[in-house]
């Protein structure tokens, strides 16, 4: 059984939709949603802003691997309905923790080698857990901590959207 902190991000096509069929997808086990924010891009590269939020998902039945499984699932789901074979996604589903497990595997690195570094990771999901914690390279941080931690620009360039997500 477990519990898994999921972010998702769009930059292709209608984004909303593509972040909405993870919660369509997975709407049996969905515990909480965050609110939609948008982020721009890195680096120069002329590309739509992404849509990025923070699922949290439980289910007795599955184990990380599985929402791996799950996600990567989401991901193919949506690309057949990309407009490009090339560049960005349409649908990122990453694992950002499952449970407290650590993991280094390449396939399944948890919690997320790079999740705190995010403001758009750690923004949603300080609003669908206030109180949440991680541990990066054995250092165990509040999640606001890690947020406290990133340049102000970073924060600021993610953005509340006026748009939700429906369970
Ligand atoms: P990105 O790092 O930009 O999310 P991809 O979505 O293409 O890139 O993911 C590349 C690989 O990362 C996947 O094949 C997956 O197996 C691996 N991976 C490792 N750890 C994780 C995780 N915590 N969540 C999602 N994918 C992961
Ligand atoms: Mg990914």
């Amino acid at each position: 059984m477990s519990r898994a902190v999921l972010s998702i991000g769009s930059n292709i096509g209608d984004s909303l939709a593509h972040l909405q069929s993870v919660v369509d997808g997975l709407r049996d086990v969905v515990e909480a949603i965050s609110p939609v924010y948008s982020t721009a891009p890195w680096g120069g590269v002329e590309q739509q802003d992404f849509l990025n939020a923070v699922v949290v998902v439980d289910d007795p039945t599955a184990d990380c691997t599985e929402w791996l499984r799950r996600a990567q699932a989401l991901e193919e789901a949506a690309d057949r309905v990309r407009e490009q074979r090339w560049g960005p996604r349409s649908l990122d589903v990453d694992i950002v923790v499952c449970d407290d497990v650590v993991s280094t595997d390449p396939e399944l690195t948890l919690p997320h080698p790079r999740a705190h570094l995010r403001a758009f990771v750690l923004i949603p999901w300080l609003d669908v857990e206030p109180a949440a914690t991680l541990t990066v390279d054995g250092r165990q941080a509040s999640v606001a901590e890690f947020l406290a931690e990133l340049d102000s620009s970073e924060r600021d360039g993610v953005r509340l959207v006026d748009a939700i997500l429906i369970r």
